[in-house]
């Protein structure tokens, strides 16, 4: 029998993550802030996230009783307060996702740290939530951002990609956890319909194959699975069939343990 390289709780094998990025309109205000005051296509296209898309999520995770985690930005918490609060009192983990879904590269330390503290003030007046968990809008990462992230009270981010096991970044403000993800378990490149990009609208069939062989590997790899979706992609009802399916068929190998990002970080702090 092979070693085991990572160990995970009772002699589990994997563990696996559901995860939502519950962006709404707000990458697309931070990215064209001209454009979303007159496009009303491009704004209903994200508006199916709340409108549809994040029911038709909780739904299917009371279904399969599954506990996911939601990073939220500030400004669609304010905007879209009640699908947000449904999320939180379903039980799901909420963690941060910027304030207007910041890129942020496009910020120095300090707009970031101003732009930590609104996000975090949201979280807290609107949902009472304070959270152990960031992820970086655009799956981008400054240098400086983990001790940000250490010195107001994260315990993990989720945006990176330099391992498929928990990892520490070290920060002059000590470790912070890393619970990383990648391009090949994003449903945006997949899924996402964009004018003139290479990519074409993926059939839910090959992306389930693509994404039960990727679990299959991690499985043996003692990996940690970490799935994003967005509502407003994912919510598409073949795509939420897609999820079903391929939970459907993790649950058929033994050993997956099914958890959050934080549960995974707080495993990987503790051992
Ligand atoms: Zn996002």
């Amino acid at each position: 029998m092979a070693a085991v390289r990572y160990r995970w709780p009772k002699g589990k094998r994997s563990a696996a993550v559901l995860s939502f990025d519950f962006d709404a309109e707000s990458g697309f205000i931070f990215r064209e802030p001209e454009k979303a005051r007159r496009s009303l296509a491009d704004l209903e296209e994200r508006r199916f996230g709340p409108r549809v898309g994040v029911d038709r999520i909780l739904r299917l995770l009371d279904r399969l009783k599954l506990r996911a985690t939601f990073f939220i930005p500030g400004w669609t918490v304010v905007n879209h307060l009640a699908p947000s609060k449904r999320i939180r009192d379903a039980g799901h983990e909420v963690g941060a996702h910027g304030n207007v879904h910041e890129a942020v590269g496009f910020l120095d330390e300090a707009q970031e740290k101003t732009i930590l503290q609104q996000q975090l003030a949201i979280l807290k007046d609107q949902l009472g939530v304070v959270p152990a968990g960031y992820r970086s809008p655009s799956w981008d990462v400054n240098v400086w951002t983990p001790a940000l992230l250490k010195t107001h009270g994260f315990r993990y981010d989720s945006s990176l990609m330099g391992n498929d096991v928990p990892y520490a970044l070290d920060t002059p403000a000590g470790p912070l956890t890393e619970v990383p993800v990648q391009w090949i378990m994003d449903d945006a490149p997949l899924f996402r319909h964009v004018y003139g990009a290479t990519n074409a609208i993926a059939d839910p069939g090959r992306v389930l194959q693509m994404w039960s062989k990727e679990f299959s590997a991690m499985h043996r790899e003692n990996g940690c699975f970490v799935l994003t979706c967005h509502p407003f992609i994912s919510g598409r009802a073949s795509r939420v069939q897609l999820i079903e399916d391929l939970v459907r068929a993790m649950r058929r190998q033994a050993g997956v343990w099914f958890t959050t990002c934080e549960e995974v970080a707080q495993w990987h702090e503790k051992h």
